[in-house]
Parts: C-alpha cells; structure tokens; sequence
C-alpha cells in the first residue's frame, strides 16, 4: 500500500510527513494512506447538561484520533437547542473547546417533547439539519407540520424513529437471544413502522428526510423503495449494526444501544442496502456514559456506546479486507456521502493518516473519549490512525 493519490488532497505529502517524522511517530520505512477528513453525521457530546459523560475537548480528541475533521452533534441537551438563545450556549462551548469542525443539530421540537415546534427559522441558518435524536415525534401533525417548515427552509430532517406505542419495556432485540436469557425485547416494527409513517408524510410535504441509525431488513426495504419512487431520502446505519447482531450479546452494558443489535438477517440486509447505494451514510451514532451508567447489565445500563475511535478499522477490517466493500465505497459513506447530504464542506488541510498494516487489539482504556463501552473492545483490527490534521493544523498524533 503507498500514499494514496486517488483522493485530492490539498496538502502535498511533504507538507503532510514533515511535522510526524520530527514527532518521531512515522517511520520512513513504512507506507501510509491518507484519506480525506471523514464526516460524522450523528454523535453525542452531551455538551452543555452532562460534561460528565463527554465534553467537547473529549468527544473532538476522540474523533481526530478516529480520523475525523467533522461530526454533528445531536440535541439531546441541557439546555435542548430549540431556540437561538439555547442554542447559542452550544455554540460557545465549541468555539471554545472543539479541535475539529462541529455542526450542531437543532431540536425539532421544544425540549425534543414533541408537542410544539422549535424556533426553527432561528435555528435553520445555524445547524447541520433538525432532529429530535433519542425519541421519535409521535404526533403525525407535529411531523408533518416540521416537515413542512423545514422544506420552506431549506433545511433536512434526520429523524430518529421509534413508535413508543410498541416499546413496552424492552432494551435489547425482541429476537432469538432475548427470548433464551429472559429479557424484553424491542419489536423491529417500532422503529420501521414509523419510517414507513413519515415517508408517507414526505410524500405529502416534499421534505428532505435522512433516516438516522437504521437497524431492521423492513427499514432497509421502505427506504430502497421510497427512492425508487424518487423521494428525497437518505439514511445512515452505524458500524455496530454492519458488523455485530444479536449472536454477539453478553450480559454487558457495552451491547446496549438504541436502536439494539438485530438479528443476523439484519445485519445482512444493511450490508445489501450498502452495496446497492440505499444506505447512504455510516454514522457512529457516538454515545458516550460514565462507567457507572452503563455497568447495570442489558435491562440496567444507559442506553449508547462509543464508536468514533473503532469506526474506521472496524470497518476496514471486517467489511474491505474480506472484499465485501472496497475501501473506494467506504470513503464515500464515511467521507463524501455525509458531506454532500449535509452541506459540510471538505476543508483544505482536512485529513488523516492510517497505518492500514498495523494490528491491535481493540483496548478502550486507550481511548481519548471519556466513554469507555464497546462492543469491540478486544477485537483484533487492522488500521492505526497516525495523524489527523484539521484545516492543516494537527489535531492528532499517535504516541511514537
Ligand atoms: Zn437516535
């Protein structure tokens, strides 16, 4: 493997080589990739309201040293960003703390309660897109009504979708392994069913709809055929679900997220929905708790785990290096596919640099995230970022 030319980078490798070699972390006897800044559509600062989970300082180290340059960062938040003024309190945090570009998201609702509308046309010139990440809009009207405002703003909405009618306790799949170890189980259809509602209201409001986290084979069915009918819909599915299902579970809160790991035909359908062009976008969906939070075992844990630091050798090494994707389409979902859809330029001087020969074991007492639960903690992988440089300006290095 050499220095990849097939991306268009906008330092020369000169520039790029010369700060590492002095840091003494590259050596000159190995070869490198590098690829352009990748783009994270769906991660969790918890900034402002829970810095004890992840501050911006924390979350940013974290990308950079997963090779991102851009994350959106969703607003389940105190306070939730529904108006200019809350909003704004975000805003200072990033300007302050962030070391890579963040957007942030606006709510679509006020206090993501899904009973009355944000101050949308305040937040629509500020944010990435709307969304009420961590719940569902319940109410028909409430979406339809969001939907019509933000296609009079030019603005998308990425939807979380989830039908609390359907939820009745459950935080694992309602599938095989829930049934054998007695635990409650959340149904595919609370999640399809209400993206099957909301396409139906794209089709009455002509709105832009990104799908976020998807995780069921009907999910992956709806929105191949909603874009076949030529709807303006895009989604995104996150490492976790291309590469884990419901085989993998242990009794640890670091298998608990939300949407949950399903079943192998899932898993399977999500990878056909990559392939064939319907899964636009892979987003970490970074979701970051204390230990102590997340060290209740499946039913107890908080739901969310970390994924900016494992998402690009994760990938790598389960979905490229066994030829089921190639790394060209991997760039475009982590790099290219985000960034056209959510109007987040590629900055010059945005870019990172990947030892794709190195091998280690996933640790996450490594990890710059406060965040510690993964699924792939202990997994072998393949793929070391080296550096990452923001607007040229180095944001990461791996330790010589
Ligand atoms: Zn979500």
């Amino acid at each position: 493997m050499t220095i990849s030319n097939r991306f268009k980078l906008p330092l020369n490798d000169q520039h790029l080589r010369a700060p590492l070699v002095q840091a003494g972390s590259l050596s000159a006897s190995r070869e490198y990739a590098v690829f352009p800044g990748f783009c994270d559509v769906h991660v969790h600062f918890r900034e402002p309201g829970f810095s004890y989970k992840e501050t911006f300082a924390s979350g940013t180290a974290a990308a950079a040293r997963g090779g991102y340059t851009a994350v959106c960062t969703m607003p389940n938040l105190s306070p939730v960003p529904d108006s200019a003024p809350h909003l704004a309190v975000q805003e200072a945090l990033i300007e302050e703390n962030a070391a890579i570009h963040v957007y942030p998201y606006g709510a679509i609702t006020v206090g993501e309660r899904g009973e009355v509308l944000s101050d949308m046309e305040a937040l629509a010139p500020r944010i990435a897109a709307f969304s009420d990440d961590g719940r569902g809009v319940q109410s028909d009207d409430m979406m339809r009504e969001a939907m019509m405002a933000a296609k009079r703003l030019g603005k998308l909405i990425a939807a979380h979708c989830e039908d609390n009618r359907l939820l009745r306790g459950g935080y694992i799949h309602d599938g095989a392994y829930a049934r054998a170890h007695g635990h409650l189980g959340i149904c595919s259809e609370s999640d399809w069913g209400q993206i099957r509602r909301d396409l139906e209201l794209v089709r009455q409001t002509g709105c832009a709809y990104h799908v976020c986290h998807v995780s069921t084979k009907e999910s992956v069915e709806l929105i191949r055929q909603a874009k076949r009918e030529g709807l303006d819909v895009t989604c995104e599915t996150a490492p976790h679900y291309l590469t884990l299902d419901e085989t993998f579970l242990q009794e640890d809160g670091r298998f608990k997220m939300n949407p949950p790991l399903r079943s192998p035909e899932d898993r399977e359908a999500l990878i056909e929905g990559l392939l064939d062009g319907t899964v636009d976008v892979i987003a970490t969906d970074h979701a970051p708790h204390s230990a102590e939070e997340k060290a209740k075992g499946l039913k107890g844990s908080a739901f969310g785990v970390v994924g900016l630091e494992t998402a690009f050798p994760v990938l790598y090494t389960k979905l490229v290096l066994p030829g089921i994707l190639s790394l060209d389409k991997l760039i475009d979902l982590l790099v290219w596919n985000p960034r056209r859809r959510f109007s987040i330029p590629l900055d010059e001087g945005d870019c990172s640099i990947w030892d794709l020969d190195s091998e280690y074991e996933i640790d996450p007492n490594e990890f710059l995230t406060k965040g510690r639960a993964t699924p792939f903690a202990g997994m072998t992988v393949r793929g070391r970022c080296m550096a990452t440089f923001c607007g040229g300006k180095p944001v990461y290095r791996a330790e010589p």
